[in-house]
């Protein structure tokens, strides 16, 4: 048990260390919705690994954070600012914004379209792949 706490903590560590590149990177706005003046957390973008890796990690808000918890059931039309973030040069903004709009582009014609203009590369393919839980 111990061991596995000093894991978590370790890991708390890690990513609480990134939080100043990444409040740099996002202007401390959400990387997805880009509201600001609103509190930010770090997501993790699945799969998550053992040792938390920068490029994996974005800034977002509550709401973005609730809507992706339970994406399945959220309305597509609260995500159709992810037409301009899947077009972002920041890996983890692109490979999350395009795992939300598969989860919901048998519900939304827009999002299918906007995902069947996109060319992810290989490796892009492979993240996306892991998909939303
Ligand atoms: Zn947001």
């Amino acid at each position: 048990m111990a061991r596995g706490l000093d894991n978590h903590n370790q890991r708390q560590d890690i990513l609480k260390s990134f939080g100043r590149d990444l409040a740099r990177r996002s202007g401390s706005s959400c990387e997805l919705c880009e509201a600001s003046g609103v509190s930010l957390e770090i997501y993790e973008v699945p799969p998550v690994m053992h040792e938390p890796d920068f490029d994996s990690c974005l800034f977002i808000c509550r709401a973005c954070k609730e809507g992706i918890d339970a994406v399945k059931k959220s309305n597509p039309e609260q995500w159709r600012f992810l037409t301009g973030r899947i077009w972002s040069d920041i890996p983890a903004v692109k490979i999350l914004s395009v795992m939300i709009l598969r989860a919901i582009s048998s519900r939304a014609t827009w999002a299918a379209e906007v995902l069947d203009d996109l060319y992810l590369d290989e490796d892009e393919e492979r993240r996306a792949a892991a998909g939303l839980i």
